[in-house]
Protein backbone atom coordinates (compact mmCIF):
# COMPACT_ATOMS: atom_id res chain seq x y z
CA UNK A 1 0.00 0.00 0.00
CA UNK A 2 1.30 3.40 -0.60
CA UNK A 3 2.12 5.82 2.35
CA UNK A 4 -1.16 7.89 3.67
CA UNK A 5 0.16 11.61 3.66
CA UNK A 6 0.83 12.52 7.32
CA UNK A 7 -2.31 14.52 7.95
CA UNK A 8 -4.92 11.65 7.11
CA UNK A 9 -3.28 9.11 9.87
CA UNK A 10 -4.29 9.17 13.45
CA UNK A 11 -1.86 9.60 15.71
CA UNK A 12 -2.44 9.71 19.44
CA UNK A 13 -2.03 11.32 21.82
CA UNK A 14 -2.41 14.85 20.38
CA UNK A 15 0.93 16.07 22.03
CA UNK A 16 2.49 13.48 19.80
CA UNK A 17 0.78 14.87 16.57
CA UNK A 18 1.67 18.43 17.76
CA UNK A 19 5.42 17.21 18.19
CA UNK A 20 5.85 15.22 15.03
CA UNK A 21 3.88 18.23 13.46
CA UNK A 22 6.59 20.02 14.02
CA UNK A 23 9.34 18.18 12.68
CA UNK A 24 8.22 18.16 9.76
CA UNK A 25 8.77 21.69 9.11
CA UNK A 26 12.33 21.14 9.83
CA UNK A 27 14.98 21.02 7.25
CA UNK A 28 15.90 17.36 7.81
CA UNK A 29 14.76 14.19 10.12
CA UNK A 30 16.15 13.06 13.39
CA UNK A 31 19.40 10.82 12.62
CA UNK A 32 16.79 7.71 14.22
CA UNK A 33 13.04 7.99 15.27
CA UNK A 34 12.02 5.18 17.38
CA UNK A 35 7.83 4.58 17.32
CA UNK A 36 6.78 3.11 20.75
CA UNK A 37 3.24 1.81 20.97
CA UNK A 38 1.13 -1.40 21.31
CA UNK A 39 -0.37 -3.51 18.75
CA UNK A 40 -2.57 -2.18 16.55
CA UNK A 41 -1.79 1.33 17.64
CA UNK A 42 -1.05 2.27 14.50
CA UNK A 43 3.00 2.45 13.98
CA UNK A 44 3.58 1.06 10.38
CA UNK A 45 1.55 3.18 9.03
CA UNK A 46 2.89 6.43 10.84
CA UNK A 47 6.68 4.87 9.73
CA UNK A 48 5.75 4.77 6.71
CA UNK A 49 4.08 8.30 6.05
CA UNK A 50 6.70 9.78 7.97
CA UNK A 51 9.19 8.20 5.63
CA UNK A 52 7.35 9.71 2.81
CA UNK A 53 7.20 12.86 4.37
CA UNK A 54 10.95 13.14 4.75
CA UNK A 55 12.14 11.88 1.29
CA UNK A 56 9.48 14.17 -0.96
CA UNK A 57 11.06 17.57 -1.22
CA UNK A 58 8.26 19.69 -1.30
CA UNK A 59 7.08 18.09 1.94
CA UNK A 60 4.60 20.17 4.35
CA UNK A 61 3.46 19.78 7.90
CA UNK A 62 0.70 17.97 6.23
CA UNK A 63 3.04 15.30 4.93
CA UNK A 64 4.47 14.54 1.28
CA UNK A 65 3.08 15.72 -1.34
CA UNK A 66 2.33 13.13 -3.83
CA UNK A 67 2.92 14.76 -6.78
CA UNK A 68 6.80 14.81 -7.24
CA UNK A 69 9.27 12.99 -9.28
CA UNK A 70 10.44 11.20 -5.46
CA UNK A 71 6.58 10.65 -4.30
CA UNK A 72 5.86 9.47 -7.98
CA UNK A 73 8.37 6.58 -6.77
CA UNK A 74 6.67 4.79 -4.59
CA UNK A 75 4.75 1.48 -6.12
CA UNK A 76 1.20 0.40 -5.17
CA UNK A 77 3.09 -2.37 -2.90
CA UNK A 78 4.56 0.50 -1.01
CA UNK A 79 8.19 0.37 -2.12
CA UNK A 80 10.17 2.79 -2.87
CA UNK A 81 13.95 3.17 -4.18
CA UNK A 82 15.18 5.35 -1.43
CA UNK A 83 13.51 3.14 1.46
CA UNK A 84 14.89 0.32 2.79
CA UNK A 85 12.00 -2.18 5.36
CA UNK A 86 13.79 -4.72 7.34
CA UNK A 87 11.11 -6.76 9.52
CA UNK A 88 11.59 -10.00 12.01
CA UNK A 89 11.84 -13.34 9.15
CA UNK A 90 9.54 -15.23 10.75
CA UNK A 91 10.66 -14.19 14.34
CA UNK A 92 14.03 -12.37 14.60
CA UNK A 93 15.77 -10.09 12.36
CA UNK A 94 19.17 -11.89 11.62
CA UNK A 95 22.71 -9.99 10.72
CA UNK A 96 22.80 -10.40 7.37
CA UNK A 97 19.52 -8.09 6.86
CA UNK A 98 21.35 -5.20 9.22
CA UNK A 99 24.96 -6.33 6.32
CA UNK A 100 22.88 -5.11 3.34
CA UNK A 101 21.43 -2.26 4.53
CA UNK A 102 25.41 -1.20 5.52
CA UNK A 103 25.86 -2.21 1.87
CA UNK A 104 22.91 -0.26 0.43
CA UNK A 105 24.18 2.72 2.69
CA UNK A 106 27.22 3.03 0.55
CA UNK A 107 25.65 4.80 -2.03
CA UNK A 108 24.21 7.78 -2.35
CA UNK A 109 19.96 8.12 -2.25
CA UNK A 110 18.47 7.75 -5.99
CA UNK A 111 16.23 10.54 -6.26
CA UNK A 112 15.37 11.71 -3.10
CA UNK A 113 17.80 14.11 -0.86
CA UNK A 114 17.53 11.53 1.92
CA UNK A 115 17.33 7.50 2.25
CA UNK A 116 15.66 5.81 5.24
CA UNK A 117 16.08 2.73 6.87
CA UNK A 118 12.85 1.36 8.34
CA UNK A 119 13.20 -1.08 11.13
CA UNK A 120 9.88 -2.98 12.21
CA UNK A 121 9.99 -4.48 15.20
CA UNK A 122 13.35 -3.38 16.13
CA UNK A 123 12.86 -5.22 19.46
CA UNK A 124 13.58 -8.43 17.23
CA UNK A 125 16.97 -7.92 16.40
CA UNK A 126 18.79 -10.59 17.52
CA UNK A 127 21.96 -9.87 19.82
CA UNK A 128 24.40 -9.90 16.59
CA UNK A 129 22.21 -7.60 14.48
CA UNK A 130 21.86 -5.25 17.22
CA UNK A 131 25.03 -4.60 17.47
CA UNK A 132 25.69 -4.26 14.07
CA UNK A 133 23.01 -1.37 14.07
CA UNK A 134 24.62 0.45 16.78
CA UNK A 135 27.96 0.45 14.70
CA UNK A 136 25.96 1.98 12.11
CA UNK A 137 23.76 4.13 14.39
CA UNK A 138 26.72 5.43 16.13
CA UNK A 139 28.97 6.53 12.36
CA UNK A 140 25.55 6.98 10.61
CA UNK A 141 25.93 7.25 6.58
CA UNK A 142 25.64 10.55 5.62
CA UNK A 143 21.99 11.24 3.96
CA UNK A 144 21.19 8.37 5.84
CA UNK A 145 18.12 8.13 8.60
CA UNK A 146 16.58 5.46 10.45
CA UNK A 147 13.36 4.81 11.72
CA UNK A 148 12.45 1.56 14.03
CA UNK A 149 9.11 0.57 15.66
CA UNK A 150 8.23 -1.63 18.87
CA UNK A 151 6.16 -2.48 21.24
CA UNK A 152 7.93 -0.63 24.55
CA UNK A 153 11.41 1.14 24.55
CA UNK A 154 12.46 -1.44 27.61
CA UNK A 155 13.06 -4.38 24.90
CA UNK A 156 16.21 -2.24 22.83
CA UNK A 157 19.62 -2.31 24.20
CA UNK A 158 20.18 0.74 26.18
CA UNK A 159 23.07 1.58 23.86
CA UNK A 160 20.04 1.81 20.68
CA UNK A 161 17.66 3.47 22.46
CA UNK A 162 20.53 6.52 23.58
CA UNK A 163 21.02 6.89 19.83
CA UNK A 164 17.25 7.38 19.17
CA UNK A 165 14.54 10.42 19.77
CA UNK A 166 11.30 8.21 21.03
CA UNK A 167 7.93 8.76 20.58
CA UNK A 168 5.27 7.29 22.43
CA UNK A 169 2.02 6.50 20.71
CA UNK A 170 -0.83 6.01 22.76
CA UNK A 171 -4.33 4.66 22.55
CA UNK A 172 -7.25 6.40 21.23
CA UNK A 173 -10.33 6.89 23.28
CA UNK A 174 -13.20 4.66 22.47
CA UNK A 175 -15.02 7.39 21.03
CA UNK A 176 -12.49 8.59 18.48
CA UNK A 177 -12.25 4.98 17.39
CA UNK A 178 -15.62 4.88 17.14
CA UNK A 179 -16.07 8.20 15.20
CA UNK A 180 -13.03 7.58 12.70
CA UNK A 181 -15.25 3.39 12.00
CA UNK A 182 -18.75 5.70 11.18
CA UNK A 183 -17.21 8.11 8.82
CA UNK A 184 -16.03 5.26 6.81
CA UNK A 185 -17.63 1.93 6.88
CA UNK A 186 -21.50 1.32 6.58
CA UNK A 187 -21.70 -1.28 9.66
CA UNK A 188 -24.40 -0.49 12.25
CA UNK A 189 -24.14 1.86 14.97
CA UNK A 190 -24.08 -1.08 17.47
CA UNK A 191 -21.70 -3.19 15.94
CA UNK A 192 -19.03 0.21 15.47
CA UNK A 193 -19.38 0.92 19.24
CA UNK A 194 -18.89 -3.05 20.18
CA UNK A 195 -15.53 -2.89 17.67
CA UNK A 196 -14.70 -0.04 19.49
CA UNK A 197 -14.97 -0.72 22.92
CA UNK A 198 -12.78 -3.89 22.37
CA UNK A 199 -10.15 -2.56 19.84
CA UNK A 200 -8.98 -1.42 23.23
CA UNK A 201 -8.07 2.63 21.87
CA UNK A 202 -6.04 0.25 18.77
CA UNK A 203 -7.52 1.77 15.66
CA UNK A 204 -5.73 -0.41 12.98
CA UNK A 205 -7.06 -3.63 14.88
CA UNK A 206 -10.36 -1.35 14.70
CA UNK A 207 -10.39 -1.35 10.92
CA UNK A 208 -9.54 -4.73 10.68
CA UNK A 209 -12.51 -6.32 13.01
CA UNK A 210 -14.79 -3.91 11.36
CA UNK A 211 -13.07 -5.02 7.25
CA UNK A 212 -13.93 -8.26 8.29
CA UNK A 213 -17.26 -7.66 9.63
CA UNK A 214 -18.47 -5.84 6.16
CA UNK A 215 -20.50 -7.55 4.04
CA UNK A 216 -20.51 -10.59 6.91
CA UNK A 217 -22.99 -11.83 9.41
CA UNK A 218 -19.65 -13.60 11.50
CA UNK A 219 -18.63 -11.65 13.91
CA UNK A 220 -14.45 -12.20 12.91
CA UNK A 221 -12.64 -14.56 14.98
CA UNK A 222 -10.65 -11.50 17.07
CA UNK A 223 -13.57 -10.62 18.72
CA UNK A 224 -14.43 -14.51 19.54
CA UNK A 225 -10.99 -14.78 21.12
CA UNK A 226 -11.25 -11.48 22.86
CA UNK A 227 -14.53 -12.93 24.38
CA UNK A 228 -12.58 -16.08 25.87
CA UNK A 229 -9.53 -14.57 26.83
CA UNK A 230 -11.91 -12.15 29.21
CA UNK A 231 -13.54 -15.43 30.09
CA UNK A 232 -10.41 -16.88 31.83
CA UNK A 233 -9.95 -13.29 33.08
CA UNK A 234 -13.03 -13.05 34.77
CA UNK A 235 -12.46 -16.61 36.54
CA UNK A 236 -9.01 -15.11 38.31
CA UNK A 237 -11.55 -13.75 41.23
CA UNK A 238 -12.79 -17.15 42.41
CA UNK A 239 -10.52 -20.07 40.53
CA UNK A 240 -7.96 -21.70 43.33
CA UNK A 241 -4.52 -22.34 43.27
CA UNK A 242 -5.57 -25.79 41.44
CA UNK A 243 -7.13 -24.09 38.50
CA UNK A 244 -3.76 -22.14 37.85
CA UNK A 245 -2.84 -24.49 35.03
CA UNK A 246 -5.94 -24.90 33.28
CA UNK A 247 -6.45 -21.41 33.10
CA UNK A 248 -2.50 -20.71 32.04
CA UNK A 249 -3.68 -22.94 29.23
CA UNK A 250 -6.86 -21.98 27.96
CA UNK A 251 -4.89 -17.94 28.46
CA UNK A 252 -2.73 -19.88 25.94
CA UNK A 253 -4.98 -21.39 23.16
CA UNK A 254 -7.31 -17.95 23.70
CA UNK A 255 -4.18 -15.98 22.61
CA UNK A 256 -3.82 -18.52 19.66
CA UNK A 257 -6.60 -16.73 17.75
CA UNK A 258 -6.18 -13.52 18.74
CA UNK A 259 -4.88 -11.27 15.60
CA UNK A 260 -6.01 -14.53 13.91
CA UNK A 261 -6.04 -12.14 10.45
CA UNK A 262 -2.54 -11.51 10.24
CA UNK A 263 -0.76 -13.91 9.50
CA UNK A 264 2.89 -12.13 10.11
CA UNK A 265 2.06 -12.36 13.41
CA UNK A 266 3.90 -14.64 15.58
CA UNK A 267 2.79 -16.90 18.57
CA UNK A 268 4.89 -15.02 21.09
CA UNK A 269 3.18 -11.82 19.74
CA UNK A 270 -0.26 -12.98 20.10
CA UNK A 271 0.78 -14.25 23.36
CA UNK A 272 2.00 -10.48 24.42
CA UNK A 273 -0.76 -9.25 22.73
CA UNK A 274 -3.39 -11.44 25.32
CA UNK A 275 -0.89 -10.05 28.64
CA UNK A 276 -1.19 -6.45 27.37
CA UNK A 277 -5.14 -7.18 27.84
CA UNK A 278 -4.51 -8.71 31.35
CA UNK A 279 -2.65 -5.95 31.90
CA UNK A 280 -5.39 -3.35 30.93
CA UNK A 281 -7.74 -6.20 33.62
CA UNK A 282 -5.63 -5.63 36.61
CA UNK A 283 -5.84 -1.59 35.90
CA UNK A 284 -9.43 -2.16 36.05
CA UNK A 285 -9.01 -3.85 39.21
CA UNK A 286 -7.03 -1.15 40.92
CA UNK A 287 -9.43 1.57 39.47
CA UNK A 288 -12.13 -0.14 41.44
CA UNK A 289 -10.61 1.55 44.05
CA UNK A 290 -12.28 5.06 42.79
CA UNK A 291 -15.66 4.89 42.41
CA UNK A 292 -16.07 7.22 39.47
CA UNK A 293 -12.68 6.34 37.63
CA UNK A 294 -13.84 4.68 34.16
CA UNK A 295 -13.03 1.52 33.20
CA UNK A 296 -11.82 -0.48 29.90
CA UNK A 297 -14.00 -3.01 30.52
CA UNK A 298 -17.30 -1.52 32.03
CA UNK A 299 -18.93 -4.49 30.77
CA UNK A 300 -17.39 -7.20 33.34
CA UNK A 301 -17.67 -4.95 36.42
CA UNK A 302 -18.44 -7.73 38.58
CA UNK A 303 -15.73 -9.70 37.64
CA UNK A 304 -13.73 -6.89 38.46
CA UNK A 305 -15.09 -6.24 41.78
CA UNK A 306 -14.61 -9.70 43.13
CA UNK A 307 -11.49 -9.79 41.91
CA UNK A 308 -10.61 -6.47 43.81
CA UNK A 309 -12.06 -7.78 46.81
CA UNK A 310 -10.39 -11.19 46.91
CA UNK A 311 -6.78 -9.31 46.64
CA UNK A 312 -5.86 -6.00 48.33
CA UNK A 313 -4.24 -3.10 46.17
CA UNK A 314 -0.94 -3.53 47.24
CA UNK A 315 -0.78 -7.36 45.74
CA UNK A 316 -2.64 -6.14 42.94
CA UNK A 317 -0.26 -3.70 41.91
CA UNK A 318 2.68 -6.33 42.57
CA UNK A 319 0.74 -8.52 40.52
CA UNK A 320 0.20 -6.21 37.63
CA UNK A 321 4.12 -5.64 37.60
CA UNK A 322 4.70 -9.68 37.14
CA UNK A 323 2.12 -9.65 34.45
CA UNK A 324 4.16 -6.58 32.89
CA UNK A 325 7.32 -9.02 33.21
CA UNK A 326 6.23 -12.08 31.92
CA UNK A 327 4.97 -10.14 28.68
CA UNK A 328 8.95 -8.90 28.56
CA UNK A 329 9.80 -12.48 28.91
CA UNK A 330 7.64 -13.87 26.12
CA UNK A 331 8.78 -11.48 23.78
CA UNK A 332 12.55 -12.25 24.77
CA UNK A 333 13.16 -15.88 24.48
CA UNK A 334 11.51 -17.53 27.84
CA UNK A 335 9.42 -20.71 27.18
CA UNK A 336 6.08 -19.17 26.68
CA UNK A 337 4.57 -22.57 28.63
CA UNK A 338 6.55 -22.17 31.33
CA UNK A 339 6.07 -17.96 31.65
CA UNK A 340 1.86 -18.30 31.97
CA UNK A 341 2.15 -21.01 33.93
CA UNK A 342 4.13 -19.19 36.65
CA UNK A 343 2.59 -16.32 35.93
CA UNK A 344 -1.34 -17.39 36.93
CA UNK A 345 0.15 -19.73 40.05
CA UNK A 346 1.54 -16.17 40.88
CA UNK A 347 -2.05 -14.84 40.29
CA UNK A 348 -4.12 -17.09 42.28
CA UNK A 349 -2.10 -17.18 45.38
CA UNK A 350 -3.62 -15.58 48.03
CA UNK A 351 -1.01 -13.96 50.63
ZN1 LIG B 1 6.59 14.89 -3.06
Amino acid sequence: MRPLPFREVVVAPESVRRALTQMLTRPSPSQSLLLVGMAGVGKRTLARSLAAAWLCPQRTPDGHCGACPVCQKWSDAGEHPDLRILRPDPDQIKIDAVRGVRQWAAFAPTVAPVRFVLLEEAHLLNPAAANALLKTLEEPPPRYHFLLTAPASDLLLQTILSRCRIVRLGALPTAQVAAYLQARCSLPEATVQAIAAFSDGALGRAIRWAEALQGSDNAPRELDALQALLGVFARLGQASLEDALRLAHEFREACKALEGGSPSRSARAALALGLEYLVQWYRDALAMQYPDAPLRFEAHRDALRQLAQRFAAPERTHDLQAIIQARRAILGNANPQLVTENLFVRLLTVA
